[in-house]
């Protein structure tokens, strides 16, 4: 059984085939999917889902770094407002984005901080959304040693230095999702060396699409071809990788 640790199935574009993605989604041996928010525009939608799905699709709370701008004090106060009204089982996914822009990048680094105080107040473990931000991060992690939290590094496409990195600030597990699939995908290389109980699998539908449906929408049961690639890459029976990320996912999330 594999778990998909982050997946939007919130997003409209399952709405048309809504039924037929879960389908599809338990037939390829998913057994649940955690949910990361973005910002208020998507919460109800993901609440719904949730609702819809006990013990199947985990609802998680966050604001998303490229959706900090001017109104990043209200959509803060939601997080924070939210967060009580009922089990989320992270925030997230928070991080640093200066791919798609650097305008607010200031907020965006005040809002990680903030964002990672309330994970160590609350114990919930962070989801980290990280995109061309890497020196930025690790300076946001240094200013807040002592402070501890323990979260998943999302879509981890670093190198193997960055991994062992990482690890010296926090119990990070490492989100492993289409991308691995694609050529010369530099993750796969550090994936190597990387400890299968440092890994976690994740789809991020409907985006990052593996191969062979690249370019077209991402879906959850996709997540078994994430797992058969990394299965390949680190040479062991597929059953493993799917015991082990099940169980890292299991404990990281309290699933
Ligand atoms: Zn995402």
């Amino acid at each position: 059984m594999l778990i998909d640790t982050h997946c939007h199935l919130y997003d409209e574009a399952f709405r048309p085939d809504f039924d037929a993605v879960l389908d599809r989604a338990r037939a390829a041996g998913m057994e649940c999917c955690v949910m990361p928010g973005i910002d208020r525009s998507c919460h109800d939608a993901l609440l719904a889902v949730a609702d819809a799905l006990p013990g199947f699709a985990f609802p998680c709370i966050g604001l998303h770094p490229t959706s900090v701008g001017e109104n990043w004090r209200e959509e803060l106060a939601f997080v924070r407002d939210h967060l009580v009204d009922r089990r989320f089982y992270a925030i997230g996914e928070i991080g640093l984005d200066e791919y798609w822009s650097k305008d607010h990048l200031k907020e965006q680094i005040r809002v990680l901080e903030e964002q990672l105080s309330l994970a160590s107040e609350t114990g919930l473990p962070v989801i980290i959304h990280l995109r061309e931000a890497t020196e930025d991060f690790f300076r946001v992690l240094e200013d807040l040693r002592g402070v501890s939290f323990r979260g998943v590094m999302h879509a981890f496409s670093g190198s193997y230095e960055t991994y062992r990195r990482l690890l010296t600030f926090a119990d990070f597990k490492f989100g492993i999702g289409g991308v691995v699939t694609y050529k010369n995908a530099g993750i796969a290389r550090a994936l190597e060396q990387m400890s299968l109980d440092d890994i976690v699998l994740e789809t991020d539908c409907p985006w990052l699409t593996p191969v062979p449906y690249r370019g077209k929408r991402n879906e959850p049961s996709y997540v078994a071809l994430v797992a058969e690639k990394v299965a390949d890459i680190k040479a062991v029976p597929l059953e493993e990788v799917g015991a082990k990320t099940t169980d890292n996912a299991r404990k990281l999330f309290n699933l």
